[in-house]
């Protein structure tokens, strides 16, 4: 169910589900019809791109593993290529094809459940993005063995968003606020010509309060954390970022990470691997792609990129305090 809504007489805004959560979009001085081709275009990607739509291309590739490779077209070959090349760039921090670990935890689909040691670590022996076989002449992929699966979870959302910024500047909107669950392009700036005031959210609290704002034109906000989807169970808080070197979720010490950057696709990717490898590596790797970040670290500390120090206002009432990247 979607429809557009005046927010006021320049405003156009529309709220839709798909990619598995809410989405909504803000379009200031658009055309009537152009909220709506925004929402079909996400639509028919999570048709292509869902692991959990029999139709889809990524099922079908999933269900072939071991088999046979799967023609796909153009698009899902080339985000399968970059995802797969980024699983390589995180040092497999990033996994494409974590999916038979998503599928034991079931965090967020199935009831709360902690598998044991050793179902992980026979699902773990299926995680393996070298397995995943890109023919460029035939565009099709190929999982090398039986049981293995993809999974664009962690990297659907940045593309989609990266998608709909495209189709609205070439719509000529000068000005808008994409949110795919959470993955936010700020485009332009604001209709009087501020910047955007784009809140990153207190992962410990559950009232959506800010531990912080930041002033941004033209670029994408991603954050992963562990209060997205988990359970806690015997104290222990199980979310659905998976480590794909243990089979368990993430313990690095962070509740979550806010990647700010140009392309939504890189922030995406590059959030889930910087929670997957904390503080320091997480860091380093957002930064040698030109990205800033924010980190909500469990020791109670908040940790910002250099370039962020002037456009982040602190909200001092979050109760983090300040700590500092090496
Ligand atoms: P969200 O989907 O809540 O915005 P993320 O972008 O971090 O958060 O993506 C988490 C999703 O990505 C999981 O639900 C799962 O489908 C997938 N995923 C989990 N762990 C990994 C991982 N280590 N590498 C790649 N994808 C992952
Ligand atoms: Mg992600």
């Amino acid at each position: 169910m979607s429809a557009n809504t005046i927010c006021t007489e320049s405003c156009l805004s529309r709220e839709f589900l798909a990619l598995g959560t809410l989405n909504s979009l803000r379009l200031y001085g658009a055309q009537p019809g152009v909220a709506g081709q925004a929402e079909a275009l996400v639509l028919g990607l999570d048709a292509r791109l869902s692991a959990f739509r029999p139709g889809s291309e990524i099922a079908q590739i999933n269900r072939s593993a071991g088999h046979r490779p799967v023609a796909v077209s153009e698009e899902t070959f080339g985000l399968l290529k970059r995802a797969k090349a980024f699983s390589s760039f995180s040092g497999g921090a990033f996994d494409i094809s974590v999916r038979p670990l998503v599928e034991l935890w079931g965090i967020g689909h199935k009831a709360d459940f902690v598998p044991r040691t050793w179902r992980v670590r026979r699902t773990l022996r299926l995680v393996s993005f070298h397995d995943l076989i890109l023919d460029e002449t035939c565009h099709t992929a190929f999982l090398r063995r039986t049981g293995q699966a993809v999974d664009l979870g962690g990297i659907a959302k940045g593309y989609a968003a990266d998608k709909v910024r495209r189709l609205l500047t070439e719509a000529g909107v000068q000005s808008a606020m994409i949110n795919l669950g959470g993955n936010l392009i700020a485009l332009g700036t604001r209709p009087d010509g501020e910047p955007w005031r784009v809140g990153v959210q207190n992962p410990c609290s559950t009232r959506g309060e800010w531990l912080g704002l930041l002033a941004l034109t033209d670029k994408t906000v991603v954050t992963s954390g562990s209060n997205e989807r988990f359970f806690i169970k015997d104290g222990v808080r199980y979310h659905h970022i998976l480590d794909p070197r243990t089979g368990s979720p993430a313990r690095s010490g962070l509740l979550s990470v806010t990647v700010i950057g140009v392309s939504s696709e890189e922030a995406d990717a590059l959030s889930t691997a910087a929670f997957v490898l904390g503080l320091e590596q997480g860091a380093a790797l957002i930064m040698e792609r030109g990205a800033e970040a924010v980190f909500a670290a469990e020791d109670g500390r908040l940790y910002l990129t250099a370039g962020l120090r002037d456009i982040f206002q602190w909200n001092h009432r979050s109760g983090h305090s300040s700590g500092r990247l090496q």
